[in-house]
């Protein structure tokens, strides 16, 4: 990519979050990643180019330095930060205009500062896979917080029974953020047991909202609709499907398609790369009392199957392990939180040596990993824990995403890059993306957040404790 060449007619809308917006190269696998900022700060408090660049580099530390290390190489991709030609990335921010989603339209493109994020494009396979014609299939998942707090702090009971995405559930519904419930519950997904984490994801099929998209040669083909009161069309997912699914001259029906995505899916999140060569695999396994969550629509019986656990080192055990960083939960880190905020005021010259804010580097993740483990009253604690909750916010927030593409007859692949759940044979790979660090200011609003959320639920399914 030569920065000084950049044309906007090689770029194409790709996609969004709340934070940023993404486009890629239509020809070479790539994609820009960048800021995005309130519509009504963008004339006057935007930052300057200084500010967006070290906010920036902030996001590639943390992902390289920070994140990596802990959810495994091979999973993350860290990216460069790159300048761009302000008159691009004008002319960008216009030519995809109108391809955004109204409810993202909030928030307006970062087109002062020049810079962003070049990133590998994701939704496609690399190296490119062996001269099949169709074309990758990428399913995308963000799967939220997977155990319940099993913290001494926690004061609502309901906390230690119903998973935070499932109360959350309500909350946005009163809010008007959905229209309907999702079914889906995280604590099925990351159970490790084939028959819950399949009637997780197709939970996730029924009702996307912003937790499942699938893209079929790096373009979008479904996720939930614009219009929040139509559900998306699972015959038309299952037309773009059939092609991946059919064997012989066998007449596939829509739910064997969707049946065949689904344990495709489940194989890649459970897979552990090459590291179960040996037969034996480790599994990660968590009393039974955090796996299991009552909003789940899932019948007792099959809940209490018991949980087979995840194999280590899969990407779900990898992202799960990160977010129980978070052991206190925010009602036990508030205090601590707290703890940091008065002795900053008193010495705020320690906020660089403590880290606070960056330099995200070896020496962050060595004050995350080294933490004591109790309560010993010192501001070394204190920030630990912090730094501590903050990783497992990211971990919470992150996506999996999951490409695939069928492999011919005769070709030779590496044992670990396979998959055969079914009848079909795809060479596949498994990322985690939107690693960016959560800001140590937001804690207060995540303690506000949780009370709130927990108080809904109560007030609306009329629980007690
Ligand atoms: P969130 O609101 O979830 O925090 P965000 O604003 O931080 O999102 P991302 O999740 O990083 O933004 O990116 C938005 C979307 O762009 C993603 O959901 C994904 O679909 C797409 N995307 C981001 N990075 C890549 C990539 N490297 N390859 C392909 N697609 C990508
Ligand atoms: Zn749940
Ligand atoms: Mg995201
Ligand atoms: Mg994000």
């Amino acid at each position: 990519m030569e920065l000084d060449k950049m044309d906007e007619n090689d770029w194409k809308y790709h996609g969004e979050g709340n934070k940023s917006l993404v486009v890629s190269h239509v020809q070479h696998s790539r994609v820009l990643r960048l800021l995005k900022y309130p519509s009504e700060d963008a004339e006057n408090t935007h930052q300057t180019t200084e500010q967006a660049f070290q906010h920036i580099l902030n996001i590639v530390d943390y992902t390289r330095n920070v994140m990596k290390p802990l959810l495994g190489e091979k999973y993350v991709h860290s990216g460069e930060v790159v300048k761009l030609p302000l008159d691009f990335v004008r002319q960008l921010s216009l030519k995809i205009q109108q391809e955004r989603p109204e409810l993202r339209c909030d928030k307006v493109m970062d087109t002062f500062s020049g810079c962003g994020l070049c990133l590998p494009n994701l939704t496609h396979l690399s190296p490119c896979h062996f001269g099949d014609r169709r074309p990758p299939l990428c399913v995308e998942i963000k799967p939220k917080c997977g155990f319940l707090p099993f913290s001494r702090h926690v004061t609502k009971e309901c906390k230690r029974k119903v998973c935070r995405f499932c109360m959350h559930q309500h909350f946005k519904l009163a809010n008007g953020k959905w229209n309907r419930l999702s079914r889906y519950c995280p604590l099925d997904l990351f159970s490790g047991s084939k028959q819950r984490m399949y009637i997780a994801i197709k939970n996730l099929l029924e009702e996307p909202q912003n937790n499942l998209k699938i893209f079929k040669g790096g373009e979008l083909i479904y996720s939930c609709k614009e219009d929040a009161k139509q559900q998306p069309d699972l015959n038309e997912l299952v037309q773009h499907l059939w092609p991946y699914f059919h064997h012989g001259n066998g007449h596939q029906s829509s739910r064997t398609v969707l049946s065949e995505l689904i344990q495709v899916i489940c194989s890649a999140l459970l897979s552990s790369g090459d590291s179960n060569r040996s037969g034996e695999q480790r599994k990660m396994q968590l009393a039974e009392s955090r796996v299991l969550c009552e909003a789940s629509p899932l019948h007792r019986d099959l809940l209490r199957n018991g949980s087979p656990g995840l194999p280590k080192d899969c990407v779900l055990a990898k992202i799960l392990q990160a977010q129980m960083m978070d052991n206190l939960d925010i009602e036990g880190l508030y205090p601590l939180y707290k703890r940091v905020e008065q002795y900053l005021e008193e010495f705020p010259k320690e906020r660089n040596r403590l880290q606070i804010d960056g330099p995200y580097d070896a020496s962050f993740l060595e004050k995350v990993k080294t933490c004591p483990p109790e309560d010993d009253g010192s501001i070394e604690y204190a920030v630990g824990k912090v730094l501590q909750y903050r990783v497992a916010m990211t971990a919470k927030d992150c996506s999996i995403m999951i490409t695939f593409a069928p492999c011919g007859e005769d070709e030779k692949l590496q044992p670990h890059l396979e998959i055969q759940p079914t009848k079909s044979r795809f060479s596949f790979s498994v990322s985690i993306l939107d690693l960016d660090p959560k800001p140590y200011e937001s804690i207060p609003n995540q303690y506000k957040l949780d009370s709130k959320i927990v108080n809904y639920y109560l007030k609306s399914t009329n629980a007690t404790q």
